[in-house]
């Protein structure tokens, strides 16, 4: 359970991105997150992972603050938030399995991932995700021979070696093709539920959102407009 609680930021810039954001994810729900650019979707996500500092409010993830941690403790947490990225951040000149792999050392380790040796069992469980995600043919291949929606699918796989709580994503699709793009986000909502997941999807196309999550969460100007079971979406968001 992911539980956030009068969340504020501010950038030194004076921005106000976030003014103050509860609300609260049970395990296995997925989440969309909308509303348009410079409405602090992103900064959301990052304040979660701390890739961007928090100004106020908390961050509970199954009851830990995530904005009180030191440096080892946030180490740990960001293991249990899988981040999906919308330029994937792959490892170019790596292959599909090595990319995947380094999800094992959490996203700080990415560059870390062709020095190390990893244990059989990653391995195997790195192929059976690489099997799910559909590219099991694609193993050795290079990253930088991957079209847009394979080296999507295997940042997902990456995310999901990491045996997440949270899966954060942001902006999965908005490099893809339209077709691509649904089929990225039918993959990542059936696998959020197929392991119990929850997920906070940040994605500015909202039929992509009304089609694939449970609940939407609607922001603007950093405040939440709406939240609620997508049918109610009206196009006021
Ligand atoms: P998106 O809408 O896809 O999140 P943006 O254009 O808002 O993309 O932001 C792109 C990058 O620039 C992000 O890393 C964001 O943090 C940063 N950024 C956005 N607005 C500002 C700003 N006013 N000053 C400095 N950096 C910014
Ligand atoms: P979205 O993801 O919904 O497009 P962002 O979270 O990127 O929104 O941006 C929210 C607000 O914060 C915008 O006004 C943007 O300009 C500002 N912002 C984002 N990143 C930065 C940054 N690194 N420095 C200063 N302002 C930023």
């Amino acid at each position: 359970m992911l539980e956030i609680d009068g969340l504020t930021k501010i950038y030194p810039t004076g921005d106000r991105a976030l003014q103050g954001i509860t609300l609260q994810l049970p395990r296995g729900q997925v989440l969309a997150l909308i509303g348009p650019s410079g409405a602090g979707k992103s900064t959301l996500i990052r304040c979660v992972n701390r890739l961007v500092e928090p100004s106020g409010g908390a961050i509970r993830l199954n009851g830990t603050d995530l904005t009180r941690l030191g440096p080892a403790g946030l180490r740990r947490a960001r293991r249990k938030l899988g981040m999906i990225f919308q330029e994937y951040a792959l490892l170019e000149r790596l292959t599909v399995m090595e990319n995947v792999l380094s999800g094992r050392l959490g996203y700080v380790g990415f560059w870390a991932s062709a020095l190390r040796r990893f244990p059989q069992r990653d391995v195997d469980e790195a192929f059976r995700l690489l099997q799910r995600v559909g590219l099991e043919a694609f193993v050795d291949k290079r990253a930088d021979a991957l079209s847009g929606g394979q080296r999507q699918r295997v940042g997902i796989a990456r995310a999901l070696l990491q045996d997440p709580d949270v899966l954060l994503v942001d902006e999965p699709t908005a490099s893809l093709d339209p077709k691509t793009a649904r089929q990225i986000m039918r993959l990542i909502t059936e696998l959020a539920k197929e392991r119990g997941l929850s997920a906070i999807i940040n994605i500015h196309d909202v039929a992509l959102a009304k089609a694939f999550a449970e609940r939407v969460v609607g922001l603007r100007s950093g405040e939440i407009v709406f939240d609620g079971a997508p049918e109610r979406l009206s196009t006021a968001v």
